[in-house]
């Protein structure tokens, strides 16, 4: 395949597609956003079959390989809430983060009251899909990351809910560490490199 094989990120959401750009930086392609006004619904119930729908998408649409993640934050104390709804559980990133504080602080109440300890262990999960210009699914990964969440917001960096989700390993916030170490540890960076092999064979 050509150096620069154009790669559309299935994504409108500007903090993803910042760690994929330094994520795919060593590899020769062309990376391109999303269309404007290209929208696709996410209706799965998963991650994997979102960022599936998304990738077959936008390669239809475009023409082009197509890289999508579906990625969110599952919370134990809510069963697995916000999941696949991270995005969409308010409106804006700070109502979403106060969403998910106030949600979890009556969670832990109704704990207290029933004689449990506080629980504020958390999961994101980035599943990534990869189509070719035909619309077929070349490559699909999963990545984890495990963490707590805070009881507020801590640092500046980052973009989601990275304020509130503490790396108990680093004592730090998603949005206190940089972006080599959020790309080796975090969820993303680790589905991406499960994703790289094949990339690399199919594109580069
Ligand atoms: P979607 O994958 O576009 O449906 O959106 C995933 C949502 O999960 C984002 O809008 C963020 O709110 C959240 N999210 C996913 N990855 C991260 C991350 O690395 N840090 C913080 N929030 C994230």
């Amino acid at each position: 395949m050509a150096a620069s094989t154009p790669l559309v990120i299935a994504s409108g959401n500007a903090g993803k597609l910042r760690e994929f750009s330094a994520l795919l930086a060593d590899l020769a392609l062309e990376i391109r956003p999303q269309p404007e006004g290209l929208e696709v619904e996410e209706t799965g119930g998963t991650f994997g079959e979102n960022a599936r729908l998304k990738a077959v998408a936008v390669a239809l649409a475009t023409g082009c390989w197509a890289l999508a993640d579906d990625s969110g934050l599952a919370v134990e104390a809510l069963d697995g809430a916000p999941g696949v709804q991270s995005a969409r559980y308010a409106p804006s990133d700070p109502e979403r983060i106060g969403r998910l504080l106030a949600e979890l602080a009556a969670a832990n109440q109704a704990r207290a009251a029933a004689g449990l300890p506080p629980q504020r262990r958390a999961r994101f999960t980035a599943a990534l899909a990869l189509a070719d210009p035909s619309g077929s699914l070349r490559l699909e990964v999963e990545g984890h990351c495990l963490g707590e969440i805070l009881e507020a917001p801590r640092g500046d960096g980052g973009f989601g809910y990275d304020q509130v989700f503490l790396v108990p390993e680093l004592g730090r916030s998603f949005a206190e560490i940089d972006k080599a170490t959020k790309a080796r540890i975090g969820h993303r960076g680790r589905a991406f490199a499960l994703l790289e092999p094949g990339l690399r064979q199919l594109l580069a």
